[in-house]
């Protein structure tokens, strides 16, 4: 693919707070930006130029979306199969292409590709129906986490087995929806990897943050990790070796479980710029949103190298209606301009900018 020029239109699948980023990271380098969502007043399309508005499932609208953009891409990869297909039909480009999307909305086949690739996961079993919950509970050593193989973010779509008596509760709280079961990680902390892969089959990654959940969703991201440089370059190894297997084009994301030991277990990887990257643009040469945007126009890739330590607060909820004069003057406010401040939603982040990077 040439280097699309500036002027050319990007398309985004999707209008959340990750859409609206990319949308204002394309603006910065001279792209038109068109979105693609089903919703009315979504924080993505406020930013573009134009927003189609249609349901996924209406292929003419996605045709003629497709047609008036230069090169698709998404924010979010639950985008039905249907929809991939209409897009690629039209003969504009659509990255990340099928092959990382299929297998990021299927737990199951997710973790078999990284298995097959020389990632390890957390051991798992299949489960299709409520009998089969037991005796894989057994093989996984009485305790586990089910989750839906698909559409599952931020924790939904999840139980916790202690024991054999959750499950007939668990398995409701999936919605007795196909999972799977996975062993208990005994982690020490969680990082993850951006990394990003051009249409040329250049690669870079950023430094790995450390990353803390609360109930289910990302509460807090730091960088430096803390962790051992060796950890983190086999982690970073381990990004790269998976967009080059995908032959993925843009951003991808990778999680990990860190054992105390050092030895690294993936969670699972997201085809796209993610809550734990947020920190990128203030504190490295080149943000995620800006890379993803390079990657796909067919710009070489701009520099990962991380100039400041970090750290990004996510504003969840109420969390979100901030006073701004109550910042210090080394943190970034960014707000997603939602209209209501739900419980769990959310709303924003807050990069902290420490000193200039020592190791
Ligand atoms: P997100 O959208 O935030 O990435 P998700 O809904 O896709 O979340 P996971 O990443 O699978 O869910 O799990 C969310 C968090 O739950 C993990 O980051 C981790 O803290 C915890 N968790 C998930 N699976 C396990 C496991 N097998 N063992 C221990 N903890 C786990
Ligand atoms: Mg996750």
């Amino acid at each position: 693919m040439t280097a699309l020029p500036p002027g050319a239109v990007i398309g985004i699948l999707g209008g959340g707070q990750l859409g609206r980023m990319l949308a204002n990271a394309a603006s910065q380098l001279g792209f038109d930006v068109h979105v693609f969502c089903p919703e009315s007043d979504a924080p993505a399309a406020r930013v573009a130029m134009k927003h189609w508005q249609a349901d996924y499932s209406v292929s003419e609208a996605l045709t003629g979306f497709a047609r008036a953009c230069d090169v698709v891409t998404l924010e979010f990869e639950n985008i039905p199969v249907g929809a991939v297909e209409a897009i690629v039909a039209t003969g504009t480009p659509l990255h990340p292409g099928a092959k990382s999307l299929a297998l990021s909305q299927d737990r199951a086949d997710e973790k078999a590709f990284l298995q097959s690739i020389g990632i390890a996961t957390a051991d798992f079993r299949i489960i299709d129906a409520e009998a089969d919950i037991a005796p894989a509970l057994g093989a996984l050593g009485g305790k586990g986490v089910l989750k839906t193989r698909r559409d599952g973010y931020d924790g939904k779509g999840q139980a916790w087995l202690k024991n054999e008596a959750d499950i007939t509760v668990g398995w409701e709280t999936v919605g007795r929806a196909p999972c799977v079961l996975e062993a208990a990680i005994a982690f020490q902390c969680e990082i993850s990897v951006v990394v990003a892969r051009s249409s040329t089959g250049e690669t870079a990654s950023w430094a790995p943050p450390r990353n803390v959940h609360e109930d289910g969703i990302l509460a807090r991201s730091t960088v430096p990790s803390g962790l051992d440089q060796t950890v983190e370059s086999e982690a970073r190894r381990q990004a790269v070796m998976l967009v080059d297997a995908l032959g993925h084009v843009g951003v991808l994301t990778l999680e990990f479980f860190v054992m105390a030991d050092g030895r690294l277990i993936a969670n699972e990887f997201a085809p796209r710029v993610h809550n734990s990257g947020h920190w990128t643009p203030e504190a490295c040469q080149t943000g995620q949103f800006e890379q993803h945007i390079r990657a796909i126009a067919g710009w070489k890739l701009g520099d990962t190298h991380r100039l400041f330590d970090a750290e990004m607060i996510n504003l969840i909820g109420k969390a979100g209606l901030i006073d701004p004069s109550s910042l210090a003057a080394n943190e970034t406010l960014t707000l997603y301009g939602k209209r209501e401040a739900r419980a769990g939603r959310k709303m924003g982040h807050i990069t902290r900018r420490g000193g200039p990077r020592k190791d």
